[in-house]
């Protein structure tokens, strides 16, 4: 119900001052006209003691019938409505009402012959009505009309309109009620204003920057011409959404640099290729050839040395030529399901020979019951060759080559970790694009062969390195599970 923040503010506003209504309507009745009622009541009851008093002494001075006049006068008086003069039996004798005359008063219960004046508040045909008497006692004036020796004669009886008891105090409450009321109106009206000028609309015009943002829109603006936290707000969505167009703008640039070389790559990548296939024939031929000659050299010939050094330069051109042939034209990984240690522990055995001549100490820290992965050995065997101959290269003072195979999860993971002198941070996020190389006879494709060979076995390839320390690099291969291939059959 209160979902939205207007309803929240809106609504604690109205219980707000429905509860300050109630108190203050509560406190004004209790404190105020309480005393209001008691104020007006005493002002009538000291008019009905007036009338009493005056009606007495005429009453004294000139009896009954000389008063007569004076009553009915007196009783068209305001707030007086009624004056009466009833006899010691409850007979009305004078009234300013006609008709009352020689009736039974009808309050009798009131007629207290011991007390000098009572009074009472009544309703009198739906009119509030402060009815008061008062006995009328024998004095020696009365002797000479009213024979007997009783102590009363009669009693005075007044009537007086206590109307305005009721009617201004519910004038008042009704005033309080209104005015409360109209200010709670006014109260809400504001709020209900400040919220749309100041609240509602402005949290529009920040939500439709957001979603503009969020859309892509980074150049669009919020206007504000406030000062206030809704306008910091403001400045700071605009403020993100310069960060972002900026970070676009620089994406775009690198992407399209990105592209470019990638596009240069690819040309130059396919004319080396191109070359390579030429090339790789013809020193295929050299070499064979020198191997010949080299072999019918008489034994101590010193020529022998020159043919084993071109024999030699031209395996390094030969093997130059492959490595640009396979990552210019990679081959589909022909996978059945084996073992990782497998091409890994036959990739050592080719190295031993540059292990030993390189002084480096191999760890081996395998797992022998390692889960089955889908593999091309040979592809496997050219990336374990290829870490390995970095590592031995990088350690050519000799060290500690660490060979790791273990289960990580749903993972087989290997690792090979050198100590030499690890990989500068200034190159750590080259060392995988295709031709980059810190060595005087290298190639550069090594590694972006070796990546692209183990992402093409849904794998992921890693480095880590401590300037100083050595370098890991760590290989992650999904593990082949049986339902996998009942799914593939
Ligand atoms: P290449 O071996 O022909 O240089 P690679 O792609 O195999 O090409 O290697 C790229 C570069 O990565 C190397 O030139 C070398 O700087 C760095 N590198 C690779 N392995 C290691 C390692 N184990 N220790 C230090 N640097 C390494």
């Amino acid at each position: 119900m209160f979902e939205t923040l207007r309803s929240k503010i809106l609504g604690s506003l109205v219980v707000a001052s429905v509860v300050s209504i109630a108190v203050s309507t509560l406190s004004v009745n209790y404190l105020f006209l309480d005393d209001e009622r008691e104020a007006i009541a005493q002002r009538l009851n000291l008019v009905a003691i007036m009338t009493h008093t005056t009606l007495h002494k005429l009453m004294e001075q000139y009896h009954q019938p000389a008063s007569e006049e004076f009553i009915l006068n007196i009783a068209r008086q305001q707030p007086l409505r009624n004056v009466r003069v009833i006899g010691a039996d409850g007979v009305i004798t004078v009234s300013s009402d006609p008709g009352d005359v020689d009736k039974i008063f009808s309050e009798p219960n009131i007629l207290l012959p011991d007390s000098s004046f009572a009074n009472y508040l009544r309703v009198k045909n739906g009119k509030s009505v402060i009815t008061s008497i008062s006995p009328f006692y024998r004095t020696q004036e009365c002797a000479s009309c009213h024979a007997g020796s009783e102590k009363v004669l009669g009693y005075i009886n007044v009537d007086i309109a206590a109307d305005e008891i009721e009617s201004g105090i519910d004038k008042a409450q009704r005033w309080i009620v209104a005015s409360s009321l109209f200010v709670a109106i006014i109260f809400i009206g504001t709020a209900f204003g400040v919220h749309f000028r100041f609240v509602k609309r402005r949290t529009r015009q920040l939500a439709v920057g957001i979603s503009q943002l969020a859309e892509g829109n980074f150049s669009y603006r919020i206007e504000s011409k406030q000062r206030d936290e809704l306008a910091v707000l403001a400045s700071q969505i605009n403020r993100l959404g310069d960060q972002l167009n900026h970070m676009k703008q620089e994406l775009e640039k690198s992407h399209q640099s990105e592209l470019e070389r990638a596009e240069r790559m690819a040309s130059v990548g396919e004319l080396a290729a191109s070359i390579a296939h030429e090339i790789r024939n013809p020193v295929a031929g050299i070499s064979s050839a020198m191997q010949v000659l080299s072999s019918e050299l008489p034994p101590g010939d010193e020529r022998a040395v020159i043919f084993d050094e071109i024999v030699h330069q031209t395996q390094r051109v030969n093997r130059a030529v492959n490595d640009l042939l396979s990552y210019a034209r990679p081959s589909t990984p022909e996978l059945s399901v084996g073992s990782i240690n497998e091409p890994f522990l036959r990739a050592l055995v080719l190295m031993e020979a540059q292990q030993h001549a390189a002084k480096v100490e191999i760890v081996r820290q395998i797992e022998p019951n390692l889960p089955p992965v889908l593999l091309d050995a040979d592809q496997m065997k050219q990336v374990f060759v290829n870490l390995v101959m970095n590592a031995l290269q990088a350690m050519h003072n000799g060290g500690i080559l660490t060979l790791r195979t273990y289960t990580e999860g749903e993972d087989v993971i290997v690792e090979v970790a050198d100590n030499g002198p690890g990989i500068p941070e200034n190159v750590i996020h080259d060392i995988f694009k295709p031709f980059f190389t810190t060595k005087h006879q290298g190639t550069g494709l090594g590694l972006s062969i070796c990546r692209s060979i183990i992402e093409s076995h849904c794998g992921r390839m890693e480095v880590k390195s401590i300037k100083g320390e050595g370098a890991t690099f760590r290989i992650t291969l999904p593990i082949h599970r049986l339902e996998e291939e009942k799914v593939l059959v």
